[in-house]
């Protein structure tokens, strides 16, 4: 399902540090989404399109901050999960975790 490989190649110095992090952050949105089928399958979508150059990351922004705005923790990790480029294209969202 969420394949290792759903996002572009990154241009970061330490790539397997950054696969990592987003192997991490595919399977927490793996598991917030849980009783969310269709929108999980959505994102999914929206990054091997993104992979496959069919649409560009400012399409995939638009649509994941919008997807997402009840979901702040999803979007605090896609801002990790972007190349570091883009990064600054999602606002860093303040979340309690205990509220
Ligand atoms: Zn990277």
């Amino acid at each position: 399902m969420a394949s290792n490989n759903a996002r572009p190649n990154c241009t970061c110095e330490d790539r397997e540090a950054h696969k990592d992090i987003s192997r991490g952050f595919l399977y927490m949105v793996k598991l917030s989404l849980r009783d969310e089928d269709v929108k999980f399958r959505k994102f999914l979508k929206l990054l091997s399109d993104w992979k496959a150059a069919q649409i560009t990351i400012i399409e995939v922004v638009v649509e994941v901050k919008s997807m997402f705005k009840d979901h702040p923790q999803i979007l605090n990790g896609f801002r990790e999960f972007l190349p570091r480029e883009f990064a600054n294209l999602i606002p860093k969202v303040e979340y309690y975790a205990d509220q």
